[in-house]
């Protein structure tokens, strides 16, 4: 993927004039359309108002409206900055960073961060399909006692159900993951059945609540992790050949589970540990990340569409 580099934001980013610009060009990419001529006029920017103006009719546009920007006193290079910052690593960047190197106070720093993160996951309702990982992952929570482990018992870790969808050559297409209160049946298959196309594989591990799967209209198969075993061919259900020659499709969860251990290193390495109740944003986040890491646009990029369009979309929602 390409990169953007600091120069690069520091040329196109610079001043707020360009900021707005470039946030009425991501929503209006074939110009601003004015309501009342209905037509796509040439509108002046007064930078002052963070407006475009009709040359027409002097209706006044606002390309923050409707984004998570709309009204902010927190000038709009600092919020791409905070996004550039997000964008520029695997992992995020934590709402302290952000106090320390733009100056705002860390509870603008904390809210802008999650302004951001529940744009990022918005936009994308259609349904997974073809062959979707699934696997659980139990994120953060402190050792209960001071000198334990931070893994398995004893800790209060949040579990988080996340599913994969491959693209055709196999690789990680679209994610998306859940914060839930348990991993029982009754609250991960109809996450399943909510997110997933009737018809597709899921690959799971051998977790009984998956079982099944099978009879509710998926394909199913599942690695036993227990015996070691972390990928094998996938089986064709009704002619039971062979399907995954090219190497393609074999059935494994790495995909998913290259994500939770993601989700638990970010968000204890670069957030020291999240409160559960926000927990599902910073999740979301990620997957975000984890769903565009592979695409050619630049992830900044993609952030910033996304966010751009967000506000739009909820709006627009039943
Ligand atoms: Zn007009």
């Amino acid at each position: 993927m390409q990169k953007y580099t600091v120069a690069q934001f520091i040329r196109e980013f610079s001043t707020e004039a360009k900021c707005i610009a470039h946030l009425a060009e991501l929503r209006f990419p074939n110009g601003i359309e004015c309501p009342k001529c209905e037509d796509a006029t040439q509108h002046y920017l007064i930078e002052k108002r963070k407006c475009y103006e009709c040359k027409e009719c002097g209706n006044q546009f606002y390309p923050t409206k409707g984004t998570i920007f709309y009204r902010s006193r927190t000038p709009l290079t600092v919020w791409f900055y905070v996004v550039f910052q997000m964008a520029q690593t695997r992992c995020g960047v934590s709402a302290k960073e952000i106090e320390r190197q733009t100056g705002v106070t860390y509870k603008t720093a904390w809210k802008m961060c999650q302004l951001v993160r529940a744009a990022l996951a918005e936009g994308d309702f259609a349904a997974m399909e073809g062959t979707v990982e699934v696997d659980e992952a139990y994120v953060g929570g402190k050792p209960r006692y001071k000198g334990q482990s931070r893994r398995g018992r004893g800790t209060r870790k949040q579990p988080v159900v996340g599913l994969v969808e491959r693209g055709e050559d196999g690789s990680v297409k679209r994610v998306r993951a859940f914060v839930v209160d348990d991993t029982k049946r009754d609250t991960v298959l109809p996450l399943i059945t909510d997110n997933v196309e009737e018809g597709a594989t899921i690959y799971s591990d051998e977790y009984s609540v998956y079982r099944p799967l099978g009879d509710m209209g998926y394909g199913h198969d599942w690695v036993q992790h227990r015996r070691w075993q972390y990928a094998k061919e996938a089986v064709d259900y009704e002619t039971g050949e062979i399907v995954s020659e090219e190497g393609t499709n074999p059935v494994h969860t790495n995909s998913i589970e290259g994500f939770g251990s993601h989700v638990k290193g970010g968000v204890t390495a670069v957030h020291k540990g999240v409160n559960p109740r926000y927990l599902q944003r910073y999740v979301d986040e990620f997957a975000f990340r984890h769903s565009n890491a592979k695409k050619e646009t630049p992830m900044f990029t993609a952030m910033l569409s996304q966010i751009a369009v967000a506000g739009q979309l909820s709006a627009t929602l039943p």
